[in-house]
């Protein structure tokens, strides 16, 4: 009795279910040397993570329409061309154009004190010459709307506490309204400016930026960031009514769009160039810091995996296509316009994988797909289990995937330990000293498996 029949022997004597399909080989005994391969390259140097410092030093930060981002992705495209990758091009993308210009905020009574602030994108300026208002601190929507009556005339400044005792994601989302929306609700209130206490499960006096939105029915107010110490310093001063009055001065503008490109090259299928699986990050960032995590990381650990593939020599019966998309920050604008570029081959789009929460220690996929898809992308995780990347949970997320999963594109996101992630993303230290080589690594190598497998096997992955 050799192991694989026992396989196929145990669980009919345990008295599980005996499902033998016509069509085996298992992906285990399939791929398992291949995925082994694969890993062990990805493993067995720090190229990623190189490149993932060498793109943030070089460039810098990449905020949408501003040359540095242009000139990330020249380089990047001769990069893969050099690489030996196939079809290298950029698509061209209209995206928006904002500039945050010079920005102050000054505590002004009861003393003396420069605040740390960052303007949030998208948001307008100061009249010339700042504003100067009392603030009214509030420490939800809800609390806002119980001093509405004494919101007229006043900076609010939401000062919502980081909810740490959920997941990092679930946190996020708990709070990330107040920097969308809280201009909008704040203005309805009739304060002359909005500002946030930073998204951040951890500060030392560094704020954090991201986008915000207005709302065409109410008044625009700027709207920005302060860190969390400051935050606190003026409800601290307002309870013990110190009455704060600030001076706000943000010289921020919006240009018109401006020319911009998604990164595409390929390893082109063998069997059916015509089918692809896409796998990306976004190549923007904030412009601050150098963007390393959110998502240089994401963005060249899935060049590295499609690399990886080309240096193996390993040519899937499908097209894998990396996708540097543009303009995630100011709302998935490259991934929606990646869709309607290719809305005549979306039906042969076989998957869609993304990494945007930090390249750091995988756990395995979110996946987003039917049932029987599902049984199969189990199967692709076993296959990283001595990375400890084997875990599959639901709801792919990713924002430049979300148009073609919407459209029933089979979506994966990179699933990793993010519980660092909140700490350095939007903020000046978001840095490549905050990743890890090793953990950059095992990310590759999961992307890579991932990629190659649904590129190769014999059966499409179901919808
Ligand atoms: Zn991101």
């Amino acid at each position: 009795v050799t192991p694989l029949t026992w396989a196929v022997l145990l669980p009919a004597l345990l008295g599980g279910p005996v499902k033998v399909k016509a069509d085996s080989p298992s992906i285990a005994t399939r791929y398992q040397e291949d995925a082994h391969r694969l890993i062990a390259a990805a493993l067995s140097d720090s190229s990623a993570y190189s490149r993932i410092a060498e793109l943030s030093d070089r460039f810098g930060s990449r905020i949408s329409g501003s040359p540095a981002l242009e000139a990330a992705i020249d380089w990047i495209l001769a990069k893969m061309k050099a690489d030996g990758l196939a079809n290298v091009h950029g698509e061209p993308v209209s995206v928006p154009h904002w500039v945050r210009g010079e920005e102050s905020a000054e505590l002004v009574t009861p003393r003396h004190v420069r605040l740390h602030m960052l303007g949030l994108g998208g948001s307008i300026g100061t009249p010339s010459g700042g504003i100067t208002a009392p603030v009214l601190v509030v420490s939800s929507f809800a609390d806002l709307q119980r001093h509405a009556a004494e919101a007229k005339g006043k900076i609010v400044v939401f000062d919502v506490a980081y909810p740490d005792t959920l997941t990092p994601f679930g946190a996020y989302g708990a709070v990330v309204p107040y920097r969308v929306t809280g201009a909008i609700a704040a203005a309805r209130v009739g304060a002359v400016a909005s500002l946030i206490r930073s998204i951040a499960s951890l500060s030392l006096e560094s704020p954090h930026t991201g986008v915000m939105i207005y709302d065409s029915t109410v008044q625009r107010i700027p709207h920005a960031a302060l860190s969390v110490e400051d935050a606190e310093l003026l409800h601290r001063m307002q309870e013990r009514g110190e009455h704060p009055t600030l001076h706000l001065a943000m010289s921020a503008s919006k240009l018109p769009d401006a020319p911009s490109r998604n990164v595409v090259a390929e390893v082109v299928g063998r069997e059916h160039p015509e089918e692809v699986v896409v796998l990306g990050g976004h190549i923007d960032s904030w412009d601050v810091g150098e963007g390393a995590m959110d998502d240089a990381g994401g963005a060249v650990a899935s060049w590295e995996a499609v690399r990886l593939l080309q240096r193996l020599g390993l040519h899937p019966r499908r097209t894998v296509r990396v996708v540097l998309w543009t303009s995630e920050e100011f709302g998935g604008v490259g991934g929606r316009a990646y869709r309607e570029a290719h809305r005549a081959d979306e039906p042969r789009h076989v998957a869609a994988m993304e990494s945007d929460n930090g390249v750091f220690s995988p756990r395995g996929v979110r996946f987003t797909g039917s049932d029987s898809a599902r049984a199969i992308v189990r199967q692709i995780g076993a296959l990283l289990k001595e990375i400890g990347a084997d875990g599959v949970t639901p709801n792919a997320g990713e924002t430049d995937i979300a148009p073609l999963v919407a459209d029933s594109v089979p979506g994966f996101g990179l699933d990793v330990d993010a519980s660092k992630y909140f700490r350095y993303h939007h903020s000046e230290a978001d840095t490549p000293d905050k990743l890890d080589p090793a953990e950059v690594a095992r990310c590759v190598a999961t992307l890579a498996v991932y990629a190659y497998v649904i590129a190769d096997l014999p059966e499409r992955l179901p919808r």
